[in-house]
């Protein structure tokens, strides 16, 4: 292994790590529901990208089970 050949002085070092710090992330509005997400990024609440449903969010995934039910219950209905 590598052995630094001078030592880095404090200077220099913090010099370097003012480079490091972490910026906040970017957030833009959802055009469907209006929530705050991030640019290029899938909205967290609705799921949607580029105006399509691309994520099963809690919601969707409620509503999806909540019409399955009703389908189910129809169908029994029916045969009953
Ligand atoms: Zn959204």
């Amino acid at each position: 292994m590598s052995v630094p050949k001078r030592r880095k002085t404090s200077s220099k070092t913090k010099k370097g790590r003012s480079h490091q710090a972490l910026k906040n992330p970017n957030y833009t509005k959802c055009p469907k529901c209006g929530a705050s997400a991030r640019p290029h990024y899938a909205c967290i609440e609705c799921g949607s990208y580029n105006s399509r449903e691309v994520l099963k969010t809690r919601a969707t995934k409620k509503a999806g089970q909540k019409a399955k039910k009703e389908a189910q219950a129809k169908k029994a209905q029916k045969t009953s």
